[in-house]
């Protein structure tokens, strides 16, 4: 099977990707699960724009202050000044955000967020943004999507990306411009593993939290993009720096998924409480911080969880503005708007990942990383609530440019367009027939060795932080990111 675009992954970076890649490009979008089962899908709170000029130092600052000025500043001005361009796409394909009376937009807070700046869907703007953007690819007819089919690993030869192997299920399922279509029709063989000749790879697989017990995440979120990364080579970027999200519902059944109490709830009033109802830390503090104020408190108490207080909120706007949140409270047993909710920390959110450059190519010719699976240094030692989704977005759109750039100069694909040359035709089938699909017949046993490639890897990284004694080195990187942090003012 030959493509020009493959895409591994249909959150919300994958779908930007396809969306902003020239329509002369045939694009394969593949995925692991259904279309909808992604991370993108379960974004409650909501999408951080740069409302007036007038925020931009604040904003940038929050950010910086988030991540433990760990950021890369480009990255974070980038992200900033493209957010405007995103929000305009993602109105022209359909997304509803919450509005005034008088019909502006409104915006909400998070924690670490010095003004309200956040734009919403109720408490479901990440399924809002997601779900307009994948009836706007679906519509498209050089998109072909695939279903139940995951990527196993790449094709590399001389640290450059030809493709890769997929594995489809019996489930898959494929449709191009709304139509759905046979394995034959898409060009797919009647194997279940398959090669995938690809001109340029996208890496969109998402987080991590698959590989934790207490995660927010979906449980196929395994970090499969960062195992292929580890075994090619392909330069990693604070793969230790996890965030844990400070309130999940805590609940004693054995559940598939924590269930997120977002932060805007907080944004807007609710309140923490130790064992004896009493406030103990300002709710408002980046997450980092008050994951470990709530961890302490609840060392101290001798408890597995804190509460959590959303009596403070008028129970109208409660009920309007977190209409999921209350409803799985209730269906937990718990009436928020008359009581208190346990909530404990739970793992969130992956920083870290495949490092890339501000066009999102990682250190393998022709691979680009977007996503949660790429780490372009926006969010430093930890993010900043509600920059997740726009990250995922902007920089999605600038491997989506950055590929037809490369493909209008020639530089992607066997025919170079400037010389009119067929210039690698037989070396691609050559290192297509050296991969051996044998294998990767045993899907389990890969399954376990990727799990445990990447927690190896974090581990690793973990201690060499923790290993981090030497003062003169500490007080010179210190030193560095507040020259960075002055220099950028
Ligand atoms: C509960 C919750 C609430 C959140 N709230 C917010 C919020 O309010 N604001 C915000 O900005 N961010 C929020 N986030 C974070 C944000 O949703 C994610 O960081 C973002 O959506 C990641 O998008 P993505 O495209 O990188 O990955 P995802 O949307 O997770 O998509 C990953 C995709 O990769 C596929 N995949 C995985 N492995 C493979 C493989 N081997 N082969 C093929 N496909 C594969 C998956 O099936 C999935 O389709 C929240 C996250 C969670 C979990």
């Amino acid at each position: 099977m030959k493509t020009d675009v493959l895409i591994a992954g249909s959150g919300c970076s994958a779908l930007y990707a396809a969306y902003n890649l020239p329509r002369d490009k045939q694009i394969l979008l593949i995925t692991k699960r259904d279309l909808e089962t992604n991370d993108s899908f379960l974004a409650q709170g909501g999408m951080c724009v740069l409302k007036e000029e007038g925020d931009y130092e604040s904003y940038f600052e929050d950010t910086m202050k988030a991540g433990h000025y760990e950021n890369d500043p480009v990255s974070v001005e980038i992200m900033i000044r493209s957010s405007q361009r995103v929000l305009k796409d993602l109105i022209a394909v359909g997304a509803d955000f919450a509005k005034n009376p008088d019909g502006t937009l409104d915006y909400t807070k998070e924690g670490g967020h010095s003004g309200n700046r956040i734009v919403y869907h109720e408490d479901v703007t990440g399924k809002e943004i997601t779900s307009h953007l994948l009836a706007a690819v679906k519509k498209l007819d050089n998109v072909t999507l695939v279903e139940y089919t995951k990527l196993i690993d790449i094709i590399e030869k001389d640290n450059v990306c030809y493709g890769a192997i997929i594995r489809k299920s019996d489930e898959i399922r494929i449709s191009r411009g709304g139509k759905s279509l046979t394995r034959e029709e898409a060009g797919f063989d009647d194997n279940i593993l398959e090669k995938v000749e690809a001109d340029v790879t996208i890496l969109a697989t998402g987080g991590i939290g698959g590989l934790y017990r207490h995660s927010t995440n979906f449980r196929h979120l395994t970090g499969d993009s960062i195992a292929i990364a580890i075994m090619h080579n392909i330069e990693l970027k604070d793969i230790n720096y996890v965030q844990i999200h400070p309130t999940t519902f805590y609940s004693e059944r054995e559940e598939d998924r924590s269930f997120l109490i977002s932060e805007s709830v907080r944004g807007e009033g609710a309140k923490l409480y130790d064992k004896n109802m009493k406030r103990f830390v300002n709710e408002l503090i980046p997450r980092d911080l008050l994951t470990a104020a709530i961890r302490e408190q609840m060392e101290k108490d001798g408890t597995s969880h804190v509460w959590e207080d959303m009596r403070t909120i008028d129970p109208k706007e409660l009920r309007e503005h977190f209409p999921n949140i209350v409803g799985h409270c209730e269906e937990m047993g718990y009436n928020p708007s008359d009581e208190c909710i346990p909530v404990v920390p739970a793992q969130h959110y992956f920083m870290g990942g495949i490092k890339v450059n501000h066009e999102s190519k990682t250190s393998m010719g022709r691979l680009y990383a977007v996503g949660e699976t790429a780490c372009n240094g926006v969010h430093g030692r930890n993010r900043l609530a509600s920059n997740s989704l726009l990250e995922s977005m902007v920089f999605a759109q600038r491997a989506a440019l950055d590929i037809t750039k490369n493909y209008i100069r020639g530089g992607y694909g066997s025919i170079n367009f400037a010389t009119g040359e067929n210039c690698e035709e037989d070396k691609r089938a050559a290192i297509l027939s050296e991969v051996l699909l044998d294998n990767y017949m045993d899907d389990d046993a890969i399954t376990e060795k990727y799990r445990r490639l990447v927690r190896e890897e974090i581990q690793k990284a973990d201690k060499a932080a923790e290993g981090f004694k030497d003062e003169e080195e500490y007080e010179r990187i210190k030193r560095e990111k507040e020259e960075a942090k002055a220099n950028h003012k």
